[in-house]
Parts: C-alpha cells; structure tokens; sequence
C-alpha cells in the first residue's frame, strides 16, 4: 500500500495540488482524471521524484519517506511519460537496459535475459535492434514501457498512455495493463480518457485546477 499525506504543490504563487491525501492499495489501478492544467503531470513527477513537493510524505508499506527517498530507490515508481523519452542515440535493446546496467549494476546475462522476456511478452522480441525514429508510436509506447518493467518498480504510471493511439493499440494498453494488475503490479494512470480510466480503474482520483 502506497498512502499519500498531505501533499502539497505550488510553482510560485499558484497551488497546483493541495493537501492532497490518498491510499493506492497494493495491486489496485488508480486512474487519475481532470481539465488539463488540474495537476496530474505535477502529481506523476513528484512520485517519479522529478519535482519535489513543497510538504507531504509518502508511506510504503508501512515505511515513510519524503519524495527524494522515493527518487533514492529507483525501483519504486517506473514512469512512462506521454512523449516515452527514449533515448535516440540508443537501440531498443540498450534504452532497455541502461538503467538496470548502471543503477542495478546487473551482469549481462542476467539483464539480456531480462529484455529477452520483456520483449516477448511486449512484443517488441523484433525491434531490439532498431533505433527510436525507426519505430511507431505505439511500438515506441511498449519500449517505454518495457525500460519502466526492467527496473522491477513496485509501481507503474503512466501519462497519457493512449493518447497517441489508434483504437486497436488503445485496447492493447487496456489489455496490458489489466494483465499487469493480475500479477499484483499497482498502477497510476494520468488521462484525460474518462471511458478508458472507468474501464481500468479501481479508483478515480479528479483533480481540477486549483482558483
Ligand atoms: P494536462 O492535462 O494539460 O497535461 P495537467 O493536469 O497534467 O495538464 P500539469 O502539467 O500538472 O497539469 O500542470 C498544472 C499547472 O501547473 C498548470 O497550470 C501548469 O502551467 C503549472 N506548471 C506545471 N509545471 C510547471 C513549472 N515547472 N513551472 C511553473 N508552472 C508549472
């Protein structure tokens, strides 16, 4: 279980997310919806550590700590942001396994193997070799999602995750992430899609634009 309390933002002297409270229960999805400008990047960048808080903590599992310890541990938010932020010098296989190279110190048989598996079950077992630009939205969509994986985050969120996709891709996503729910992953989801968010989520969380 990961609770929020007391969250707070501002960029100066506008608040972007207030008090904020919230229980994400172990294995629940949580789809966070509202009017572009309510806060829901701001919300999924603290948790990735990104943007630090003005006040609150987060408790995991039972352990407290501030937004920069839950940066500290790398593995604890895995983010797939809305432009997937691939690496455009590197190959598939190696945006992959950059992080679990360098901040897992992993072996090479151990995160060749990992991509392996990731790969075959994202479907993207054919692009490793390929480069960002070669790549669709929606395969680039599923490497962005595959280096989240490899970190092994005990969370995953998303931004916007079917808003560069086609119907089909769209169920795809849909497919995956309830699929990703049954082996006990907890997920965020940061949409402006009601009907997506109503289909995957356990929770809603509306955020509007603090006056
Ligand atoms: P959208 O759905 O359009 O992506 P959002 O709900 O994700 O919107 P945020 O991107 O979190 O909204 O932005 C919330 C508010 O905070 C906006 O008014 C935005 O202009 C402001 N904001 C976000 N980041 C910064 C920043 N680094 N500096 C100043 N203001 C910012």
């Amino acid at each position: 279980m990961l609770q929020i309390k007391g969250l707070s933002k501002a960029f100066g002297n506008k608040q972007v997310i207030r008090q904020l409270d919230l229980d994400i229960p172990t294995g629940s999805i949580l789809a966070v919806v509202g009017p572009s400008g309510g806060g829901k990047t701001t919300f999924l960048r603290i948790l990735a550590g990104l943007e630090k808080a003005d006040a609150g903590s987060f408790v995991l599992d039972g352990k407290e700590m501030t937004s920069e310890e839950l940066k500290a541990e790398e593995q604890i938010v895995g983010v797939v942001f809305q432009d997937f932020q691939l690496f455009p010098h590197l190959s598939v296989f190696e945006n992959i396994t950059l992080a679990p190279k360098l901040v897992l110190k992993e072996d090479k048989a151990l995160y060749t193997k990992k991509v392996a598996d990731l790969a075959k079950t994202l479907g993207i077992s054919e692009l490793l070799d390929s480069y960002p630009f070669q790549l669709s939205g929606g395969q680039k969509q599923r490497v962005a999602l595959a280096r989240a994986m490899a970190m092994s985050p005990k969370i995953l969120a998303y931004d916007e995750p079917t808003s560069a996709l086609d119907p089909a891709l769209r169920q795809q996503v849909e497919d995956m992430i309830l699929s990703l729910k049954k082996e006990g992953v907890t997920q965020i989801v940061v949409t402006h899609d009601l009907t997506f968010a109503k289909n995957i989520a356990d929770h809603l969380l509306e955020v509007s634009p603090i006056i």
